[in-house]
């Protein structure tokens, strides 16, 4: 079948929902991952055929895209901080958000580098490992723990660092439940990073369904009623496990700005800032443990 043939499948079946451009930009997408055929030779050649085995995996990503499924899913993979990342249902497909955040952290962190103190970094609900790694990447003196309360999840955050061949130490454990954190490690962090699940059951009707039908549920709700408890139990860890002048950095709900930045401030925290991502959200909390 001719390309262009199924390039127009694509957008008969998928314009409503996605709209032209976006379908545009993944069948492009999907000819380069399946077929590796660029876009532009797409253009220049526009008689290009596919053989029905090649045609497959296209007509296959189809009926996944048709049900809402996330085109990172449907190829496994996507790009963050510049650098490649698996993905499967069990973890949150990176956002741009976040890359903001790691960028904070290291914004904070450089000075630290150039200093021979050993330096440690822990995030906690790792997921892809999006953070921990490119974090180990930017900084490649900080010794980098990722914890995560989902097995499946770390086994895509450590096929992640092998990827990017960077060495982090990965950790099963359940914050939530104190009896869980890791005891025996023997070590005080200069940084906390997080990005817990924050959005509430309320919000669901703003969340798209691509990733209200996709996407690992256990890594973004919580309760209406508690929505700030991973913030509450992940702070009280930070009390007892950062160094004194380690920093703890939150992403965050939107409309709890105030009230995450309060719950720090209530537990000793200094220096609060509060940042606005690129959409102009409040997403970002940084916090000085000098107490
Ligand atoms: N920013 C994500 C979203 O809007 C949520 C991430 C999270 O809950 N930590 O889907």
């Amino acid at each position: 079948m001719r390309l262009k043939d199924i390039q127009n499948i694509f957008h008969e079946e998928l314009d409503v929902i996605f709209g032209a451009n976006e379908v545009g930009s993944i069948f492009n997408i999907l000819i380069l991952h399946y077929l590796k055929i660029n876009r532009i030779a797409l253009v220049l050649e526009p008689e290009l055929s596919v053989s029905k085995e090649e045609e497959q995996p296209l007509f296959e990503a189809l009926s996944r895209l048709k049900l809402e499924e996330p085109i990172q899913y449907i190829i496994g993979e996507t790009e963050f901080f510049g650098l490649p990342f698996h993905v499967n249902k069990h973890t949150l497909i990176p956002r741009p958000e976040t890359e903001e955040l790691v960028s904070l952290v290291i914004q904070y962190s450089k000075h630290k580098i150039l200093s021979s103190q050993p330096f440690t970094i822990l995030d906690i609900g790792t997921g892809t490992g999006c953070i921990a790694i490119s974090l180990a990447k930017e900084l490649p003196n900080a010794q980098v723990f990722a914890v995560d309360v989902s097995a499946e999840a770390l086994k895509v955050a450590k096929q992640n660092a092998e990827l990017n061949k960077v060495d982090i130490n990965l950790i099963n454990t359940d914050i939530l439940d104190k009896n869980s954190w890791p005891q025996n490690l023997d070590i005080k962090f200069d940084v906390i990073v997080s990005n817990p699940p924050y959005v509430r059951d309320l919000e669901k009707l703003e969340i798209k369904n691509n990733v209200l039908k996709h996407e690992p549920h256990l890594a973004l709700f919580v309760e209406d009623n508690d929505p700030l408890k991973f913030y509450e139990i992940i702070t009280d860890f930070a009390v007892e496990n950062l160094k004194n002048n380690g920093l703890l950095f939150f992403e965050i709900n939107q409309y709890l700005g105030n009230e995450t930045k309060q719950l720090l401030q209530e537990k000793g925290f200094n220096d609060l800032e509060l940042k606005l991502d690129i959409f102009g959200n409040n997403r970002m909390l940084k916090g000085l443990k000098n107490f």
